[in-house]
């Protein structure tokens, strides 16, 4: 199954927590969606999900209690408990309530998202990994190196993560608006002109004549794609 099908629920009320596992996730290639209260999470449980991240500690609500009540309703969708409570006995009761598994804060997020692959892959059977190619370029997601044949770019975080969303869409012309939701994320503030000069700063490295692309297009009216396979 390839990650960007996979749909995970991101539930987290702290915007800078949220903001860095929302990150790292939709960089791993999945399509995220995030709530910030219980009540926004009993909503989104209504979709259909490959996965719940789910902290304990909502404004409105307690994370265990949406947990037991999805169980009890019946569905199975793997969850993942956030927990800054590292009391023994907390992990317990999220496990007794049907969560998957727990990851304590603070936390590394590579941590996070490895445990969130562990799960989905126990789930669905294998996910996709490993890198992603159009010729003879070259993005890792894991290892977070990109190259064209045996050179390697030397790219910012953002450059990178835009490299690797372009790369997993073949063909597909996106705006600039899409590129800022699924890559920059949902809570970032910037505006069109970041994607394009980062499209610029990518081109200067990934093409052999940026002035006269062969990998990411412009898509006069709409944005950008990389180039069909
Ligand atoms: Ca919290």
């Amino acid at each position: 199954m390839p990650t960007d099908d996979i749909k995970i629920l991101l539930v987290e009320d702290d915007d800078r927590i949220r903001r860095e596992i929302c990150g790292a996730l939709t960089s791993a290639g999945f399509d995220v969606a995030v709530s910030v209260s219980a009540h926004d999470a009993r909503n989104a449980l209504f979709r259909k999900l490959d996965l719940v991240v789910l902290d304990l500690g909502l404004p409105d609500g307690d994370g265990l209690d949406i947990c037991r009540d999805l169980r009890a309703a019946g569905n199975s969708v793997p969850v993942l408990i956030l927990t800054a409570r590292d009391a023994p006995d907390q992990r317990v009761l999220g496990l007794d309530a049907g969560a998957d598994d727990y990851v304590i804060k603070p936390f590394h997020v590579p941590e996070l998202v490895a445990r969130v692959r562990t799960l989905l892959r126990r789930a669905h059977g294998t996910v996709a990994a490993g890198p992603l190619r159009a010729d003879d370029v070259w993005a890792d997601p894991e290892s977070r190196s990109a190259g064209r044949g045996d050179a390697r770019f030397d790219l910012k975080p953002r450059e990178f993560d835009l490299l690797v969303f372009l790369l997993r869409h073949p063909g597909r012309a996106w705006t600039r608006v899409q590129l800022l939701d699924r890559v920059w994320g949902i809570d970032y503030d910037g505006d069109e002109r970041t994607v394009d000069s980062h499209v610029r700063r990518l081109r200067a490295i990934v093409e052999d004549d940026a002035s006269d692309p062969r990998f990411i297009e412009t898509v006069w009216g709409v944005g950008y794609r990389w180039r069909s396979p």
